[in-house]
């Protein structure tokens, strides 16, 4: 997600499907042409497609299946309040600000900024998914509530209890710095773990891991970071936890963070 690469073409083509302007099958055989004329490499030529009779598909069935409740599933039982930063209010989280800077000038984001920005920092925070729902709604074009709510009350928020997937897409800072130039222009430190200058992503994490241990210690994908967390010394759990608290009561508060 480095902030040159472009976007665009892609973000008008599943705003224009969802409005019905482009039907998706014809998307789809317009780019297997473009494939066999040798315009475009099979792996852009294959995920685009798998993404669009893959995904899109797959989120349409789990939405009509589910039934008109989905929207208000909350298994985590987080209720927190969607705080002011998500509507342009100041934070000193580069990752956040610029991500919904993005998304207030184009309403538009991609995958991982959806995921694991706005989506990451909501779940890790426990955030009301209804309003973290309600948010997503309102802010991107490609926004409708068949395609919305899957992607966000399962897929972001595991509201759903894991129907979408099999464990919450969670990181620590890490993984943002991994795929993006944000961390670099940050008040914050990803490096650091605990401290005044520690990534909140890096705090909150381990929180919550921590508050949800019975429902997740015992998933096989999630069991490595639990040992992980187990064999950090007890002061330091302890502080990490500490710290996170305070954060929270500070953007509760309405404090910048
Ligand atoms: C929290 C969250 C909220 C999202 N909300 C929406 C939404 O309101 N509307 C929406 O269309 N997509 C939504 N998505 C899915 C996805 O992020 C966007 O479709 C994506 O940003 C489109 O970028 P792209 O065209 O570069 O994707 P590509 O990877 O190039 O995929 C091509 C097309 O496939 C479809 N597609 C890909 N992934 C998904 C998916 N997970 N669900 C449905 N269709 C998909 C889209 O039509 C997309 O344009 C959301 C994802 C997350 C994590
Ligand atoms: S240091 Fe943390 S808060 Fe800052 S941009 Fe990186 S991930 Fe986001």
């Amino acid at each position: 997600m480095m902030d040159d690469e472009p976007f665009m073409f892609h973000a008008l083509v599943g705003a224009y499907i969802n409005a019905g302007l482009l039907d998706p099958l014809e998307v789809c055989r317009a780019v297997e042409d473009a494939w066999r004329a040798g315009g475009v490499p099979i792996n852009a030529a294959e995920g685009f497609i798998r993404q669009i009779i893959g995904w899109r598909e797959y989120v349409r069935g789990i939405y009509f299946r589910e039934g008109p409740d989905y929207t208000s599933r909350n298994v985590l039982k987080h209720d927190r309040d969607l705080p002011p930063l998500y509507w342009g209010a100041k934070t000193w989280m580069n990752c956040l600000s610029q991500a919904v800077g993005q998304t207030k000038r184009e309403a538009y984001a991609h995958h991982i900024q959806r995921l694991m920005v706005t989506g990451n920092f909501a779940l890790l925070a426990g955030v009301d998914p209804h309003q973290v729902h309600e948010w997503y709604l309102e802010v991107y074009a490609d926004a409708y509530e068949w395609v919305e709510a899957p992607n966000v009350i399962g897929m972001s928020q595991f509201a759903d209890g894991g129907i979408i997937a099999s464990k919450p897409y969670i990181s620590s800072g890490n993984y943002i710095d991994k795929m993006s130039t944000y961390c670099k222009g940050c008040s914050y430190k990803v490096r650091d773990k605990t401290g005044k200058d520690a990534c909140p992503f890096n705090l909150l994490y381990w929180h919550f891991m921590d508050r949800h241990r019975d429902r997740f210690s015992q998933n096989p994908r999630m069991g490595q970071m639990y040992a992980t967390w187990d064999r950090m010394d007890e002061a330091k759990r302890k502080t990490v936890l500490a710290e996170a608290d305070a954060f929270l009561e500070k953007m509760e508060a309405g404090e910048t963070v």
